[in-house]
């Protein structure tokens, strides 16, 4: 089973958390202390261990209980989460040139499955509706020349070959000139691999990449080499400059330490990993399928998410009954109004909305003047008018009365009990909209 040493690693720190209500400073430090040595194991490179502990822990002690959820649950969905994080978020795709063809330079050492790759990639391709052709620029090794010419044949995509007495680059440039007078979309040039990095192999590199100004720079690395591949893609990265990473052999024994590292090391993707010998077995790399295959918990994690999800919605309904609910009365009204007024020239404020455009000096006195002969109203209102407008919606007496009291006409009375109960009907219209969003200030 792929990263099962890691798996059970992990599994242990759950289990420490059995029993427990809720996730605390104390009770984390045994569960972190085995995620601690389970990625260590698995060849994870000690700094990124580290960051990858502090942000775990400090999630854990500040993600509050959610009804239903038992903390390892929690706990296993923050690892989860983390571990995406760590494997670079999203999957990243492969770019491919505006005009083609796209070029993709496969570079690494020696064995790590290159020349495979470079027959895995094409068919990969070529089920995507592109026609592809390969480059066979591994000087050093007659006999890679012989297999991607094989490996051609097995998925139908011609093979660029010129010998091995030929330059790498020279090779480069013949075979690009092939591919355009082919209009193939995407070319693959595979190139020599060594047993260790040197001088050579970078300058010839170098060559090639500038003969062809590839879209991809990819740097085939074998997961069973754990932390090393990420310190490879570093290498290679700061030397010629790549685009992403392909990881090989992952349905080996593999434990995790590359696929862990790779991103968070070198500031690289990984863009595709090879699970087999057959030419069928390379695909996209999904960090979120692959932290659900390392914690092997799939329906925990879905359960949390619901449970997320469900209390994000109460607490979504919550708000908002509080304020559909909320008495919208006169003295809200005059709060709000007056809060508006304040924010001294209306003139200035309204202008920087955009769309609104200027406002003249007349509107602004026209404003004022009806926010005067709004408080002159309210003013004169019983309390409990103030808190119950619909006692004055009922009432023609107490309007009248109202009208008389502040010097104001009956009709000016009946506007600004209207007025209340659009803004109520605009408030809860708001709301609707907002459902889900962020909730506005009501009143101050
Ligand atoms: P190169 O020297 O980098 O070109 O490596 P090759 O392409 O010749 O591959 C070396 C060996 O690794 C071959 O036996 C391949 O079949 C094997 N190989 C490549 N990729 C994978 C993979 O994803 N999984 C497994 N199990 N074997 C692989």
């Amino acid at each position: 089973e792929m990263f099962g040493q890691l798996t059970s690693g992990l599994e242990s720190a759950w289990n420490k958390l059995k029993g427990e209500e809720v996730l605390t400073k104390e009770n984390i430090v045994e569960p972190m202390r085995d995620i601690r040595r389970a990625l260590l194991e698995a060849d994870v490179s000690l700094p990124v261990v580290r960051r990858f502990v502090q942000a775990v822990s400090e999630q854990a002690v500040g993600v509050g209980v959610i009804r239903g959820v038992k903390p390892d649950q929690q706990l296993v969905k923050i690892v989860s989460d983390e571990l995406v994080k760590l494997m670079g978020g999203e999957v990243s795709e492969l770019t491919f040139a505006k005009s083609p063809p796209t070029v993709i330079l496969l570079a690494g050492l020696q064995g790590v499955g290159k020349t495979t790759v470079s027959a895995k990639l094409a068919l990969y391709l070529k089920k995507q509706g592109k026609s592809c052709m390969l480059i066979a620029g591994d000087v050093y090794r007659p006999a890679a020349i012989d297999q991607l010419v094989i490996l051609g044949k097995q998925v139908d995509v011609p093979v660029y070959t010129a010998g091995t007495d030929v330059k790498p680059a020279e090779i480069a440039r013949q075979g690009l000139q092939e591919a355009k007078k082919k209009n193939v979309d995407v070319v693959i040039m595979d190139t020599a691999g060594r047993l260790q990095i040197d001088k050579t192999m970078m300058d010839e590199l170098k060559d090639v990449k500038r003969t062809l100004n590839p879209t991809e720079v990819l740097l085939v690395v074998d997961a069973m080499t754990g932390q090393e591949a990420a310190a490879l893609v570093t290498t290679f990265n700061v030397e010629i400059g790549i685009t992403g990473a392909i990881l090989t052999k992952l349905d080996g024994d593999s434990r995790g330490g590359a696929a862990l590292s790779v991103k968070e090391v070198s500031g690289k993707p990984i863009k595709l990993v090879g699970r087999g010998e057959r030419m069928e077995d390379l695909e996209p790399f999904y960090p979120d399928r692959m932290a659900g295959r390392i914690l092997g918990m799939g329906d925990v994690l879905s359960f949390v998410e619901k449970a997320q999800e469900v209390m994000k919605q109460e607490d979504a309904e919550d708000l908002q009954q509080k304020i559909m609910s909320a008495k919208f009365d006169f003295n809200d009204f005059l709060k709000q109004t007056r809060a508006v007024a304040q924010m001294g020239s209306m003139s200035r404020v309204l202008g920087m909305i955009p769309g609104m455009g200027k406002v003249t000096p007349a509107q602004i006195r026209e404003a004022e003047k009806s926010l005067q002969i709004m408080e002159a109203m309210i003013e004169v209102m019983t309390p409990e008018e103030r808190e119950k407008p619909e006692l004055l919606a009922e009432s023609p007496a107490r309007r009248k009365r109202i009208a008389k009291e502040s010097g104001k006409t009956e009709q000016q009375v009946s506007q600004l009990v209207a007025q209340l109960f659009q803004m109520r009907v605009r408030m809860k219209n708001l709301m609707g909209v907002m459902q889900g969003g962020s909730v506005p200030a009501l009143s101050n």
